[in-house]
């Protein structure tokens, strides 16, 4: 074995110095022979010693199994059979309505799988498509995320930018993206180069327009100007354990030119931004100004163009990285009913699965989905809204039915429901009667 060789030609030359000094064993390394003396540590087993450098060089050689392995893991090419539509067809699984971002998705993840496989000699270079995700809490971005990693056999993270500051200010640096994937991919650079990276909230790192120009804008401007780097494509050398970067720390070199990057964020108030420009632009046209009437005032998202997210704060080189953008819906009561029960892991599948193992079987009446759609519409937080009105809802149920014995089935009806909702605080916040 070669690592067996490498660790022999020390041990040789070692020996023969080691005859000459008249050394005990307990005295140097098993390994390599170094003496006790000309080394930093020693630490000592039953019958053997081991050096600080053979320790260095069994982790690398560890590491380079372990790496063997981790690649086998993922699979860098999709079977014939999947084109743009399957990847969007499971997407739908899990994910309700949303359809523009879900085609968007697939279409970026299906490209990225033939950038990965093209051949070097090939004149025409694919370049990568980064995506933005523009949409409102809880209508399924982080979702439509997490789906696709289930999907994927490449490395993939999420991560958040709110914890991201300028290098050398109190935060994390944002090569630390990085690191994370490095992590789940178990220190394989090979695999990680190929990776997808989910950076949620990025509409945090927008430059405030009220900054002084004399303070530094360490976690906006700052942090945007350092994903430039990584998201079009650089050498960038990475701290393994992610954190911050010392002088002392062995450092990873990542190409990031293969990894694609989706970006999510909720953009609050962007729909002020994208209604001027509308107003504006068809000022004195008169058919722009027929066509403003069918504008569609309740989703104004689904006219965001590069230059509102100019406006918004993000600078012109970080939206020209990141070249497909689209949105997501605001979740209608009809969508959040679907959502109750429709998807693979649906929040009402899951209580139903809790009550399975204690026997019960578990239903809720369709007068009380429509209930908690209606309820959850009002909390304005997207789908997030159902999972607060069902707990009130089903609080008192799981806390009580485990202890009843005779109890073999229970359904939600509509009365009891409202009962449930109105004693909890929940409902004050919602104003349900
Ligand atoms: P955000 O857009 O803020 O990232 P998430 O994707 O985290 O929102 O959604 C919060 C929760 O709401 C998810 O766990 C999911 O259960 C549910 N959800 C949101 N949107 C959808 C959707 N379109 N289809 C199905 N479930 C959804």
């Amino acid at each position: 074995m070669l690592e067996n060789r490498r660790l022999k030609t020390v041990t040789e030359d070692r020996k023969l110095r080691n005859m000459a000094k008249n050394t005990t064993p307990q005295d140097k390394c098993s390994f390599c022979g170094k003496l006790k003396s000309e080394s930093l540590i020693l630490v000592s087993g039953i019958d053997a010693n081991i050096c600080e450098s053979c320790i260095e060089q069994a982790d690398l050689i560890l590491a380079e199994e372990v790496n063997k392995n981790t690649t086998a893991k993922f699979k860098f090419s999709l079977s014939k059979n999947i084109k743009p539509k399957e990847i969007k067809a499971f997407l739908d699984d899990y994910v309700i309505d949303q359809h523009d971002a879900k085609r968007t998705i697939a279409v970026a993840v299906y490209n990225h799988y033939k950038r990965l496989n093209q051949r070097r000699a090939e004149d025409i270079e694919i370049e990568k498509s980064n995506i933005l995700l523009v949409g409102r809490t809880g209508t399924g971005k982080t979702l439509i995320a997490k789906s696709i990693a289930k999907f994927l056999n490449v490395p993939f993270t999420i991560v958040d930018a709110t914890v991201f500051t300028e290098a050398g200010y109190v935060g994390e640096d944002v090569e630390s993206i990085l690191s994370r994937l490095l992590q789940v991919c178990n220190y394989d650079v090979n695999a990680a180069e190929k990776g997808i990276i989910y950076i949620d909230e990025i509409d945090k790192v927008a430059r405030k327009a009220d900054n002084p120009s004399l303070t530094r804008d360490v976690s906006g401007e700052g942090v945007q100007q350092a994903m430039l780097k990584l998201l079009e494509g650089a050498e960038v050398l990475v701290a393994p354990q992610g954190g911050r970067k010392h002088p002392d720390q062995k450092m990873v070199k990542i190409n990031t030119k293969n990894i694609l990057f989706i970006c999510g964020g909720a953009f609050d108030g962007i729909e002020r931004n994208i209604g001027q420009r509308l107003n504006t632009s068809s000022v004195g046209f008169k058919s722009e100004t027929d066509s403003r009437n069918e504008l569609d005032v309740e989703n104004l998202l689904q006219y965001i163009t590069p230059d509102d997210l100019k406006t918004f704060g993000l600078i012109p080189e970080l939206i020209g990285r990141i070249p497909a953008i689209t949105h997501l819906n605001p979740l209608t009561k009809e969508a959040l009913r679907r959502i109750l029960t429709e998807p693979k892991n649906a929040i009402t599948k899951q209580y139903q699965k809790l009550f399975e193992y204690e026997n019960i079987a578990f239903k809720f009446s369709d007068e009380v989905l429509d209930f908690i759609a209606e309820t959850a519409v009002e909390f304005k937080t997207g789908a997030r809204g159902l999972r607060y009105v069902c707990e009130a809802i089903c609080k008192d149920a799981m806390f009580d039915l485990p202890s009843e014995e005779n109890i073999t089935e229970f359904e939600v009806t509509l009365k009891y429901a409202k009962e449930k909702l109105t004693r909890d605080k929940v409902a004050k916040l919602a104003k349900v009667a």
